[in-house]
């Protein structure tokens, strides 16, 4: 398959695109790429023939990884995510839901051992039916995706 279609005003780096509408602050700021110090474009509320209203996320200079994209499936499961070498698409990434996520969300267990050992917080995520559900591994308490992401 060759890809030839350049992204406008990326030369290097990655553009997650189709986000649902609400979720491109969120995704902003619990993968932090607003402080990788590289130029972010971000559009809220852009009109989509699919979805109505997506958002979508240009970061210059960072290529993201699978793994990386796949903790954006929490979020934004249909989400696009390609990557961008000299204005061409080179990458894209198919979204999967990750086994477990790394480092990112703090456990909502205050008494959880992950807040007073230094180690990174690890979830198991399981899909149920109308939820997500992701499993801590050191207090092995179970939480819904919603109450584990929540942005204060
Ligand atoms: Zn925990």
């Amino acid at each position: 398959m060759t890809i030839t279609r350049t992204v406008e005003g990326l030369k290097n780096g990655t553009v997650i695109d189709h986000i649902p509408a609400g979720q491109g602050l969120r995704i902003l700021r619990l993968f932090k790429l607003a402080e990788l110090g590289e130029r972010v474009n971000v559009g809220f509320n852009l009109s989509s023939r699919h979805m109505g209203a997506k958002d979508l996320i240009k970061v210059e200079n960072v290529e993201l990884t699978e793994a990386q994209a796949n903790e954006l499936a929490l979020f934004a499961p249909k989400a696009t995510v390609n990557v961008i070498r000299d204005s061409e698409v080179v990458k894209k990434h198919k979204l999967a839901m990750p086994a477990t996520i790394e480092g990112i969300f703090a456990c909502p267990n205050s008494n959880c051992i992950s807040h007073v050992e230094p180690v990174d917080s690890f979830f198991y995520v399981s899909e149920q039916t109308n939820d997500i559900k992701l499993k801590c591994k050191y207090c092995e308490k179970g939480f819904s995706k919603d109450i584990v992401t929540a942005v204060e």
